[in-house]
């Protein structure tokens, strides 16, 4: 093992996938035994969107969900306008997070390794 990824958030869980694709053998760390199901990002924008399409995952993704450029998007109480910003076109995928992670292609799952390690 070459690197231990501490944490599969959405971060930690595309840091380790890119590290896979360049035979850098990961074990990932989660304290959590189940996939969390508290509500936060309503879905992703920007530079993620393009990263999930380079690795040929958007479409996974996105089945039954809009994926594509947005005029505005919130975070938090706050709305941004896109539309201010010449030439901008933003990518997003409406996905909450808990189904983010829940589908992310890595295995075995945490539920089924008791130590909450999952390996790939
Ligand atoms: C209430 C709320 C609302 C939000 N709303 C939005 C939104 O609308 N739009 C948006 O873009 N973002 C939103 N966010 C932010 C978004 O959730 C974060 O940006 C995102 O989760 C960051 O991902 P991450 O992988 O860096 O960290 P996290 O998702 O926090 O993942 C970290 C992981 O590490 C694990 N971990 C921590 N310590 C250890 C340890 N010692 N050992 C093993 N595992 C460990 C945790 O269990 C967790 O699974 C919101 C966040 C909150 C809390």
């Amino acid at each position: 093992m070459d690197v231990v990824v501490c944490g599969a958030g959405p971060v930690g869980l595309m840091l380790s996938c890119e590290l896979a694709l360049a035979d850098i053998s990961v074990v990932v760390l989660e304290k959590r035994l189940e996939n969390s199901v508290v509500p936060r990002a309503n879905g992703i924008v920007g530079q993620p969107v393009r990263l999930l399409e380079l690795r040929g995952l958007l479409a996974g993704f996105s089945a039954g969900r809009y994926a594509g450029p947005v005029p505005s998007y919130p975070f938090g109480d706050v709305l941004m306008d896109l539309s201010l910003i010449p030439d901008v076109r933003l990518p997003a995928l409406l996905i909450p997070q808990p189904e983010l992670e829940g589908c992310w292609p890595i295995g075995p799952s945490s539920s089924e390794r008791p130590s909450g390690a999952a390996t790939r």
